[in-house]
């Protein structure tokens, strides 16, 4: 088994990553970014990014190839590989993935979130058949057709918004009467002819053999049970943290997401996290960036102080 050796190794390359990335690359650190899977993460399923300043509308996938570009042109090498564990070994850390080992004085963890699945029958195995958490990559799919989007957060407006571009209708399931999306967002949603609500109202089942035909819906306040016949159904009921390769070596809060403090330090020398996976992260492109920086100039100091030359 190979065995590489850099100064900061990162893991996750999405905003708060390749942020890190180009700080700690252009930093003249020997870094690595290591990927299980595309570059960008979320944002690279994000058709348009409005709030990231300076660049009022850009797709998201073309935003994060522009800052992995960006971050290679000063020396980044990166891997597409998945972290499975992380060790403390003579003062460095050792990374593990199912190939290489990494030996790093400084690891910044930036392996963001995923989404969090209803947990209803017909959900998982109608996935990629209807089920989808993703509208802006699967509503094409439904041209002309009724779909469903389950939550009431900015993702289920903003996906659901997206999904109106082709299909007949949009219906948003909310488990409450109240959205917890920002105005901006709801105003839109309200305005769009195409959009409607069914409020108080949980999924609690998946219906269709091959392809996604409904959803059992159930009203909380009322008790009452329908179906609603839909083509589609987007799932957009908030993220958990991807932390299990730390297999508990962190401190994480009740959601799974690491404690840090404002330099993005965890309590473990050398160990740094940033964006959606840490705790209290406001969860945008821009905040991210920030996160992901603040971590590379607090690794680049550890490096300084623990490591001279
Ligand atoms: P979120 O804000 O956590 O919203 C999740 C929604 O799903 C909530 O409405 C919640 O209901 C509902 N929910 C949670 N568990 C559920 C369950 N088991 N069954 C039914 N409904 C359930 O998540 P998000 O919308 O993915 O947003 C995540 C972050 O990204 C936020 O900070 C958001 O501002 C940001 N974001 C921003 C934009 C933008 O355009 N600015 C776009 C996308 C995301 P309750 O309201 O009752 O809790």
């Amino acid at each position: 088994m190979a065995q590489r050796e850099y100064d900061i190794v990162i893991v996750g390359g999405g905003p708060a990553g390749l942020a890190a990335a180009l700080y700690a690359a252009r930093g003249r650190h020997r870094t690595l970014l290591l990927e299980k899977g595309v570059i960008g993460g979320q944002i690279s399923l994000t058709e348009l990014v409005e709030n990231y300043p300076g660049v009022p509308s850009v797709n998201g996938f073309d935003l994060a190839q522009t800052m992995h570009k960006q971050a290679e042109s000063y020396g980044l090498e990166t891997e597409y590989l998945e972290v499975t564990a992380l060790e403390r070994e003579n003062q460095r850390w050792r990374l593990r993935t199912q190939t290489d080992d990494f030996i790093a004085k400084a690891v910044i963890i930036t392996s963001g979130a995923d989404y969090n699945k209803l947990g209803v029958p017909g959900e998982e195995r109608l996935t990629g058949r209807g089920v989808s958490y993703c509208a802006i990559c699967d509503a094409a799919f439904f041209k002309d057709q009724e779909v469903a989007v389950v939550g009431g957060g900015d993702s289920a407006l903003d996906e659901g918004l997206f999904a109106t571009r082709f299909t007949s209708e949009v219906t948003v399931i909310h488990r409450r009467d109240q959205l917890r999306a920002g105005p901006i967002l709801q105003e839109r949603a309200f305005a769009n002819p195409k959009m409607h609500f069914t409020w108080d109202t949980v999924v609690t089942e998946i219906l269709g053999q091959e392809q996604v035909t409904g959803v059992r819906l159930h009203n909380r306040v009322s008790g009452e049970e329908s179906v609603l016949p839909v083509a589609a159904v987007f799932v957009f009921i908030g993220q958990h943290p991807n932390t299990g390769f730390l297999r508990g070596l962190v401190t994480t809060d009740n959601g799974g997401h690491i404690l840090v403090n404002d330099w993005m330090a965890t309590e473990l020398p050398g160990l740094f996290a940033a964006g959606d996976v840490r705790q209290n992260s406001a969860r945008q492109v821009a905040t991210s960036v920030g996160d992901g920086v603040t971590a590379a100039i607090a690794a680049d100091h550890y490096i300084s102080e623990n490591f001279p030359d």
